[in-house]
């Protein structure tokens, strides 16, 4: 390996430095730990290339990395690979207002990018609470979903084109900006959703929408998430289908919130046991006579969402939390939710739930405050196998990684599992990228 690393670090810019490394193999929620040898820092498509191919040809593990928010350990060199920060490959190449497309390098942090489309009057709709750090070739490698799924789709609904280096350092140029293609095999999505085991995407094309004109933001009060649902239908009737977000917040978690997180407050004069957050076109009249707070201003648009956006790091400072990324159909996600507490207080009879998320495109963070993690892995069998049960997703917007490799030998079929191998062993038949991930 030696001999590889040496030839490595005439390629691109690197670092050995302890101190620096450190940020880099440590994951957000602190449950995995890697190590390196290297941290590779390119800069361009053709450094990468140049760095695949010698990793390729001298058997040498490489993992991917963006801005190291990935909540799967995908990021993370768990068996002390060689790791590839893609963070300087952060240019916005093009924007084309008049084609609604930008073309950005992987490195660049989605929050740039909102500001690049926001400079040509229209916006880029993926949107998480990590947007500060995610990187776009780390939203499209997860295909990150985020807020704004019901009105846009996932990461892979917003892209036109990719540039991808293949484990042999060739360059799949696929950067194209049209709407209509159909030639053959769409093998960009190949590579959405991937992980980095199948090929490392150094740029993409991206679309842009215009700007919802108008937009209101309300909290309103739910008593239950049935009658949340009822809510959405009624919102979505009154705006044309055209609600950006729509997210149910619990009671508990609001108060970990107004407990943990320094200058938030409750809006409300007295405690609702659900709340949902709503945005998009003006709905404000189809809310009835439902309790709402309506945001009057961009400073309470953003108070509003503080509430819902601070919700995963407000359980991290209440203490140890069993976390379950699931999508179950819409219509079916109180039922699940009625099914699946229970089960989990009958492993762990003092958790407390705080399940929240997505309701509008069905996917809850469906979680929970417990003492310690003895029944981690029993609470979440019981939890999937309900998913399964309810026709759902056991890993519905963060990825497989490496936490949830044996739930998708359990619950994919034989035949999906076989089809997933085939493709890593004909795009990386040296195991090279990000092994032990994902497949
Ligand atoms: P990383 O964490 O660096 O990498 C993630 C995976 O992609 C790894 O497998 C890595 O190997 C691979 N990868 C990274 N860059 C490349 C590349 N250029 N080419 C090939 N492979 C690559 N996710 C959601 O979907 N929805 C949410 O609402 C959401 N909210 C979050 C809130 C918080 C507070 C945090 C911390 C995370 C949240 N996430 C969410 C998860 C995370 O932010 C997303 O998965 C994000 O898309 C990861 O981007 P990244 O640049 O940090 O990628």
């Amino acid at each position: 390996m030696s001999d590889a690393l040496a030839r490595l670090k005439e390629v691109s810019a690197f670092s050995e430095d302890a101190g620096e490394i450190a940020a880099h193999t440590e994951e957000w929620r602190g449950t995995w730990h890697g190590r390196t040898p290297l941290l590779l820092k390119p800069a361009t498509t053709e450094e990468v290339s140049r760095i695949l191919a010698i990793c390729n040809e001298t058997a040498t593990p490489i993992v991917p990395q963006g801005g190291n928010t990935g909540l799967v350990g995908g990021q993370i060199p768990l068996g002390g690979e060689v790791l590839l920060s893609l963070a300087r490959l952060n240019r916005i190449r093009s924007v084309d207002a008049v084609g609604a497309n930008l073309i950005a390098e992987a490195g660049t942090v989605l929050a740039n990018v909102h500001e690049s489309a926001d400079g040509a009057g229209l916006v880029f709709p993926l949107s998480l609470a990590s947007e500060g750090s995610c990187t776009i070739g780390g939203n499209l490698s997860t295909n990150a979903g985020g807020v704004n799924v019901l009105r846009y789709g996932m990461a892979r609904e917003l892209v036109l084109g990719l540039e991808v280096v293949l484990a042999d350092g060739r360059v799949l140029e696929m950067l194209r900006t049209l709407r209509k293609d159909n030639t053959g095999y769409d093998l960009k999505q190949l590579f959405i959703g991937a992980e980095g085991t199948l090929g490392v995407i150094t740029a993409a094309a991206l679309k842009l929408f215009p700007k919802v004109r108008d937009a209101q933001t309300a909290l309103i009060a739910v008593a239950s998430p049935a009658d949340a649902l009822a809510l959405l239908a009624r919102l979505q009737a009154a705006t044309n289908g055209g609600l950006t977000a729509f997210e149910l917040i619990p009671r508990f978690g609001l108060e970990l919130v107004l407990a943990h997180i320094p200058g938030t407050r409750d809006p409300f004069g007295a405690a609702h046991p659900w709340y949902v957050l709503a945005e998009g076109p003006p709905f404000a009249e189809a809310l009835g006579d439902a309790e709402a707070v309506l945001a009057a201003s961009e400073a309470q648009r953003k108070a509003l969402w503080r509430l819902r956006e601070s919700l995963s790091e407000a359980q991290k400072k209440e203490g140890p939390s069993l976390k379950h990324d699931i999508a179950v159909p819409v219509a079916a996600i109180p039922d699940f939710i009625a099914r699946a507490t229970p089960a989990v207080r009958a492993l762990v009879p003092e958790a407390r739930p705080v399940s929240f998320g997505h309701l509008g495109d069905g996917n809850l963070h469906f979680n929970f405050n417990v003492p310690d993690l003895s029944r981690r892995e029993a609470v979440a069998r019981a939890v999937h196998d309900i998913v399964r049960d309810f026709h759902g997703s056991f890993s519905a917007e963060h990825g497989i990684g490496a936490m949830k490799r044996e739930e998708l030998v359990r619950y994919k079929s034989a035949a999906e599992l076989e089809v997933m191998r085939a493709l890593k062993r004909t795009l990386d038949p040296g195991n090279i990228l990000n092994p032990g991930k994902v497949v």
